[in-house]
């Protein structure tokens, strides 16, 4: 035989579907696809539903996207993997990984019912998390609105304008010195003792930020989902453009806990420096991983583990 046929014989691999399935298509999982198609790896996406900043009017901060819709971002990034043949984007929900010595088993429901089956040398998790709003009236039907988590993310188009920020004990205060940077009329809502310390209280006091500890009814707001009032349980109502809160979130799918997968304390998927997880093979990337939540870094982390995913296969496919 040629001796160049002979360097680049690939050595048998697991006869599987794909090489990479991606659970999940929002930022990081349509990121990841994109650098696997131009490595020309067969991949399948799995597109389970609508991304986590569905509520809200617009991505902001993302590189050349800034005030994008975000189901146009995504249709933008599915539109953009329509010259990669090798990639393909299902519209169905992961329900079970079985893992095997050298390969994955993925069963797919389809918006049906209908279950498939898929074989992977590799998994990406992709898949995002869902927040836990607090339990009070409005708190849902404004979110992404007039109620809003992330100051780099909303502050801009709220600046200068009276705000409050919803929560208790140490949260609320780093929130709210935090968005004292967009406004300086921010006022602190507790709903009730807001167990903040003497030196908590002095620092909201030196940065000109109210603290309201009454307990409150619900938030008023238009059809749009545009904050109008902080209504409180004394018939009291308080004007306000928006109100931040510290929202407490967990892992919208559970295939990593299913899997085996470790978790760090606030419930992110522990990785390596090549975005693998504890579990050989499983990869995992954007919101679910440790780290500053954004459309654009999780994108970053879509592509990193891509990156890493094909440099794995590449060695397996050509060992020393
Ligand atoms: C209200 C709001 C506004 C925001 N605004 C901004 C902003 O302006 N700028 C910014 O940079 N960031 C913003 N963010 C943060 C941003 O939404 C996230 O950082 C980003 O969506 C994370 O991308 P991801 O791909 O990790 O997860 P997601 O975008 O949530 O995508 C996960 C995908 O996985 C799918 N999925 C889950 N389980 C399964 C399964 N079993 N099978 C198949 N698919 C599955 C989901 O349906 C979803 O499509 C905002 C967040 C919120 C809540």
């Amino acid at each position: 035989m040629p001796a160049a046929t002979t360097r680049h014989r690939v050595p048998a691999q697991p006869a599987t579907d794909y090489d990479v399935m991606i659970v999940g298509a929002g930022s990081a999982g349509l990121s990841a696809a994109l650098v696997l198609g131009r490595c020309l790896r067969p991949v399948l996406v799995c597109d389970g539903g609508a991304p986590r900043n569905r509520p809200s009017p617009a991505v902001q901060g993302f590189l050349t996207r800034d005030g994008t819709h975000p189901e146009e971002l995504i249709r933008l990034g599915r539109e953009q993997l329509a010259p990669y043949k090798s990639v393909e984007v299902r519209e169905a929900r992961v329900t079970n990984i079985e893992v095997f010595k050298r390969y994955f088993r993925l069963t797919l429901e389809g918006s049906t019912g209908h279950t498939t089956t898929y074989t992977t040398r590799k998994v990406l998790l992709a898949t995002g998390v869902d927040d836990e709003l607090p339990p009070l009236d409005g708190m849902r039907d404004l979110w992404g609105r007039g109620v809003l988590h992330c100051p780099y993310c909303h502050g801009w188009e709220v600046r200068n304008k009276p705000l409050a920020v919803y929560g208790r004990h140490k949260s609320v205060t780093g929130l709210a010195l935090l968005v004292s940077r967009w406004s300086s009329d921010v006022i602190v809502c507790t709903d009730g003792w807001g167990g903040l310390s003497p030196n908590a209280r002095r620092r909201l006091r030196r940065q000109g930020i109210a603290l309201k500890e009454d307990e409150m009814m619900c938030l008023e707001g238009t059809q749009e989902g545009d904050l109008q009032h902080l209504v409180f349980k004394s018939g009291e109502k308080l004007a306000r453009q928006a109100v931040f809160i510290h929202a407490h979130q967990h892992q919208r799918s559970p295939l990593a806990e299913q899997l085996g997968c470790r978790f760090t304390e606030k419930g992110a998927i522990v990785i390596d420096k090549d975005q693998q997880s504890s579990v050989p093979g499983v990869y995992a990337a954007g919101d679910i991983t440790p780290g500053t939540q954004q459309a654009l870094l999780a994108a970053a982390k879509g592509s990193q583990a891509a990156i890493c995913i094909n440099e794995t296969l590449t060695r397996e496919e050509c060992p020393r």
